[in-house]
């Protein structure tokens, strides 16, 4: 439970660097020139112009929106809240406070459609329309709505030092829940950035009368956002898609630093056609994800990887076959001693079918659980196999060596 906890731990780790870090840096915004506080001042505008010229150019249309609308909340309070004293008769500044958490909320709940379909366009009118109808419902209608803004439901002390009005501020804890479950369930970058980008917000429209942190976490939440960007393009670029395992690419970039002497094996899952055809192709999908996690917790400092379909790679950098084998044995036992529990609509209609795919399963609850087994070729770097595609040719050979002998093992 602990280490399943800590395995989810660093999607979260970049945007609460970023907040602790921000805190630190504050006290030292003071100290600055004055040429240099006028270039703080700026650091929010020129961080979100770098983050919607990155969301742009990767075609996010989530990030891109909520950098749109911190950036107007910046904007709003540098432009209108800073010589107010009562915060709660400032019209912008309950708008920003009731608006601005719920839309993240809500960009956090969207399906990514980039910015410029038709999706895209749409949101950015739903703000545009928003915007419109809160400052016309202000502007003709504010002193009628203000007190219902501002009303104190519970009285204590812990509440007068915060600035946010108790409607705004109950509001925004339900968007904070709300992303804060969505980013613990997709355990993506974005959603995490989000989380952090909301929890800057919190903090800077909370520290309005202190501006060194306001615009510090004005700035954070921009960075926060960007990084989060950043994170998934590289995500995207070097983990598979389905089994969040390094890639195909991530491969053949380690295989280009690799010394003098390593190991690689080539992993298959056994009779996987049939099984996809037995069980349906999602099934084979938790399969192929199953045997991804089994593949991580390789000892022996071996590195796993989606070579492609159901073939899988470990690389074993600075290692020799001998080295390695107790290691990918342990791997194989793994998988075929993994009782995957199937739901009901999964199992096979035909239970005679299904029964000839499974071995070392107990007859009563056959079509409850499956297993599957995997052949692993290896091979490693010597001085007729010079090259990492030389050892990866002859993996694959002993690959199907061990195909031929039964699968189930592990050959050289
Ligand atoms: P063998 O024991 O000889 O390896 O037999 P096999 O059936 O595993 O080998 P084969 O290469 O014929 O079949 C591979 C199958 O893997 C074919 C394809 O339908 C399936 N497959 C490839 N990629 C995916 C995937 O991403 N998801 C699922 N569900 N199936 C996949
Ligand atoms: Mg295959
Ligand atoms: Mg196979």
């Amino acid at each position: 439970m602990f280490f399943a906890i800590l395995k989810k731990l660093p999607v979260f780790v970049v945007p609460a660097a970023i907040l602790i870090a921000t805190w630190f840096t504050v006290p030292y915004i003071a100290a600055l020139t004055p040429a240099r506080q006028e270039l703080v001042v700026v650091a929010p505008y020129l961080v979100t112009a770098l983050g919607m010229f990155l969301t742009l150019h990767f075609h996010r249309g989530r990030p891109f929106l909520a950098l749109l609308v911190l950036i107007l909340f910046y904007w709003v309070s540098r432009t209108f809240l800073g010589e107010q004293p009562d915060l709660t008769l400032n019209r912008y500044f309950l708008a920003c406070t009731i608006l601005i958490p719920a839309n993240m909320a809500l960009f956090t709940l969207m399906r990514e459609r980039g910015i410029f379909s038709m999706a895209g366009r749409l949101r950015l009118v739903f703000i545009a329309i928003q915007t419109g109808g809160v400052l016309w419902l202000f502007n003709h209608h504010f002193y009628s709505v203000q007190p219902h803004l501002v009303r104190s439901f519970v009285k204590l002390h812990f509440f007068e030092k915060i600035l946010i009005p108790q409607p705004a501020l109950l509001l925004g804890a339900i968007s904070f829940v709300c992303v804060a479950a969505l980013a613990v369930l997709r355990q993506t970058p974005v959603d995490s950035g989000m989380l952090g980008a909301l929890t800057a917000f919190f903090i800077a429209s909370n520290c309005l009368k202190t501006p060194d942190i306001h615009v510090a976490y004005c700035t954070a939440a921009a960075l926060i956002i960007i990084l989060s960007v950043l994170q998934d393009s590289y995500n995207m670029a070097f983990r598979d898609d389905l089994t969040g395992i390094p890639s195909r690419r991530a491969l053949n970039e380690s295989l280009h630093g690799l010394g003098r002497r390593y190991t690689i094996a080539m992993l298959d899952v056994d009779h996987f056609k049939r099984f996809n055809d037995t069980y349906g192709h999602d099934v084979g999908d938790q399969v192929l994800k199953m045997v991804a996690q089994q593949m991580l917790d390789v000892g022996g400092g071996g590195r796993a990887y989606r070579y492609g379909g159901e073939e899988f790679t470990i690389l074993f950098s600075g290692k020799r076959m001998s080295d390695a084998l107790p290691h990918l044995e342990q791997v194989r036992l793994n998988i075929a001693g993994y009782r995957m529990a199937l739901r009901a609509d999964e199992r096979p209609k035909k239970n005679r079918q299904g029964k000839s795919q499974r071995s070392g399963s107990s007859r009563r609850d056959e079509a409850a659980h499956v297993s599957v087994t995997v052949s692993i070729g290896m091979a490693e770097s010597s001085d007729e196999l010079a090259t990492p595609a030389e050892v990866i040719k002859a993996a694959d050979k002993a690959l199907y060596k061990a195909k031929n002998k039964g699968r189930n093992q592990v050959c050289r």
